[in-house]
Order: C-alpha cells, then structure tokens, then sequence
C-alpha cells in the first residue's frame, strides 16, 4: 500500500507538551500536511520538519473556547466555527486520514470528516476527567469519538482509563505513550551550575508551565517548610495564566523566599537545567495525562518527586523509579524533598531503574513506529 497522505490538525499554535509530542510524532511524515487554526512557533517547527502548512482563514480566536466552559459561549463563534469545518473538510477531501493533536481540533475534525467520509485518528493528550474538563465537554467529546473517531490515541493507562470512564468506547483507545530524543548529553551537574550561575547548596527544580493544576505553589508552600533550600521554577504561563503566574511570585515574597526561589521564565534548555538541580519535582495537584518532564528528568538521571495523580505512578513504576507523594500536601512533599536531598542508597537504586525504564519506553523512535502504523491502519480502514 503506497504511503497514506495524511493532515496532522492542531486548534493551537502554542507550544506545550502535546504539541512538542506532534513535532516528535511528525518525523516519519515528511510533505504531509498541518492544518493549523492560528500563528505560534508550532507552524514554523511543523515547517521545519517537512509538513506543509496550511492555516485556517477563520480559525484565530476558536482556541480562546474554554475547556470547562458552556456550549453556549461558542454561539458567537460559530460563523467562524462553521467556516473552518468547510475549510478542514476540503482539506481533508485531499488526504488519506485526518490525525487531530487537540481536543478542538477534533471537534471540529469529526464534523470535517462526516462530510467527506475519512478515517479520523484522534491523538487525545489531555486526561477527561471531573478535574479537568465539564460534564457537558466530556459528554460532547466521548459522543463524537464514540461515532466518529477510527482510532483514539492516549499516553497513557491513566487517559484510557478517563475516556473510558467518561462514556468512551475501550475498542477505539490504543496507548501510544509519548516518546522523547534519547540521544541528548546535558552534562555535568558542577559545571552545569558554575556555566548558569546558579547557586552551590542544596537544589530543587520545576519544570511545567505556570497553571493553578500544575501545582507550582505547593512546592513555594513546601520551601517554606525547607530553610537553606533554593527552587528553580522553569517556564511560564502558556494558556492565559498570568494572575497565577503573578500570584507565585507574591507568594514567594510573602513567604521570604525571594532569594531562594529563581524564577526563570520558558527555557529552551530544560535537560541541561535538570541535569544541574538536586531532586526534579512535579507537583500536579490534577491527574496528569501523561508528563513529559518526568521522563525527561528520568532520561538525565536526577531524581524525581511527583505527586500520584494520574500517569505519574505508571511513569515512575509505582514509586520504584520516583518518589510520589499526595497531591497538594506541602508538608508530604518537604518531608520527601528532605529525604531526597539527604541521598539515602535507594535513591541511587531508584535514578538507575528511572533511566533505563525510560530509555526502555519513551523513546521517541518507538513513538513514532507505533502511531505509523496505527495512521496505517487507520487509513486502510482498520
Ligand atoms: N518546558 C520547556 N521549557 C520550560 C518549561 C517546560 O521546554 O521552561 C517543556 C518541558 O521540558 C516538557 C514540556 O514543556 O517537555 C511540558 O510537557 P508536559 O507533558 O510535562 O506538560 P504539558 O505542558 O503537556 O501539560
């Protein structure tokens, strides 16, 4: 069977997790298209790796549609809406199989898709749980999937387990988990410090975007409860966030740890930084879908704290690979910080089992073997 043509859909152009899985996901895909609802560095790096990009006229604004908001807020978008499904359904007439990144995109791929009778995959990163998304939301997207989707990928058990448990049929759900570049050498953690400026004593690291869900404030919360230890807080408020972004530094005022806290903005550098930090923490206070910066701390082989909420016990083997404490429990997460940092012998058996476990699973080869030939599949009619 010759090479399906296939159109990768994203409602975004921001770069989060799942869209740094989608330009992973990509390389085998070189001349196949993307079909992006608005501008942001996804278009350019989707270019990069070969796609050709295609930018729907009337898709600015569709992503400002909140996830746990009414169905009714969408009514003023809905000339626009209507307009994108016409120009994704032409688009799609063109190609083999529609493959939508995003819950908005496959949305509005499952209407696309209905009027020129293609095989859609949906790639879902996000966990459809009570926490996350509205009960109308989740009872809109597990409908359209059950009719509509030939295939609707998850990272995790954790995400199966959320669409299924939200109406979802078991039989569309295949966990592809996500994969990441095996190769990169972050270097060495003293030089890496002296290099960055960064301070000598003991270190903690987070690394997500700022949002309420991704926890950063408990960990504030937990250095309070830590004298003498310093927190880089990497990245920045990707989706609108920004009262909670400015709420973390008030925090961290208000609780005396300015200068023990480095707020560093997005970087690009995310391995190397930790590489250099004592403990990675990943403090979600939500079910995490997936998180791909626990298996990137794992890959540098620093250990990792993260709170067992979602695939975080999957990703770190149960806690024989990672630490995991309660989610939102400052005191739990300064005790284990503590322990962490006091580098008892299993800590060194835990980093071992995390990077082989993660160089076993995640990489990003493997990734991309498995969704080829689910688009395969999906596009023969499997
Ligand atoms: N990240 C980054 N720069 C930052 C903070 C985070 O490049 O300053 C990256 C991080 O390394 C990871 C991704 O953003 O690869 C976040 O993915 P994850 O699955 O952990 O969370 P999501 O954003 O999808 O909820």
């Amino acid at each position: 069977m010759r090479r399906p043509r296939v159109v990768f859909v994203s409602h975004t152009g921001t770069m989060s997790g799942a869209e740094m899985v989608l330009c992973d996901a990509v390389a085998p895909w070189r001349g196949a298209t993307a079909f992006l609802f608005e501008d942001g560095p996804l278009g350019p790096a989707l270019q990069e790796r070969g796609l050709t990009l295609v930018h729907a006229r009337h898709g600015a604004g569709l992503s400002a549609l909140r996830r746990d908001g009414s169905l009714w807020r969408s009514i003023p978008l809905a000339g626009r809406l209507l307009a994108t499904v016409l120009a994704l359904a032409r688009c799609a007439k063109s190609h083999d199989v529609v493959y939508a990144n995003s819950q908005k995109a496959f949305v509005l791929s499952a209407l696309a898709t209905a009027l020129v009778r293609r095989p859609l995959v949906w790639h879902l990163h996000d966990i459809l749980d009570p926490a996350h998304f509205g009960a109308a939301q989740r009872g809109l997207q597990v409908r359209l999937a059950n009719a509509r989707a030939t295939r609707v990928v998850v990272p995790s058990t954790a995400a199966a387990d959320a669409f299924v448990a939200s109406g979802g049929r078991r039989d569309l759900v295949e966990v592809v988990p996500n994969g990441l570049d095996l190769d990169g050498d972050p270097g060495d953690p003293a030089d890496l410090r002296r290099s960055l400026g960064l301070p000598d004593g003991p270190l903690v690291g987070v690394f997500s975007r700022l949002a309420p869900w991704k926890g950063q404030h408990v960990v504030l919360e937990a250095l309070a409860r830590s004298p003498g230890t310093a927190c880089l807080v990497a990245g920045t408020a990707l989706f609108g966030e920004d009262a909670y972004a400015a709420g973390l530094h008030a925090l961290a005022a208000e609780r005396g740890l300015a200068d023990r806290v480095h707020f560093l903005g997005q970087r690009e550098d995310v391995p190397r930084l930790m590489r250099a930090v004592d403990v990675v923490v990943h403090p979600s206070t939500a079910p995490e879908p997936f998180g791909r910066t626990l298996v990137e701390a794992m890959l540098v082989g620093t250990p990792v704290i993260a709170t067992d909420a979602g695939a975080a016990a999957e990703i770190l083997d149960r806690g024989a690979a990672g630490t995991l404490v309660p989610p939102g429990d400052a005191a739990a997460l300064a005790d284990a910080i503590a322990r962490v940092l006091s580098a008892p012998p299993e800590i060194g058996d835990q980093v071992a089992r995390a990077q082989a476990t993660a160089r076993a699973r995640y990489g990003a080869a493997r990734m991309q073997a498995r969704l080829a030939d689910l688009i395969r599949r999906a596009a023969g009619g499997e």
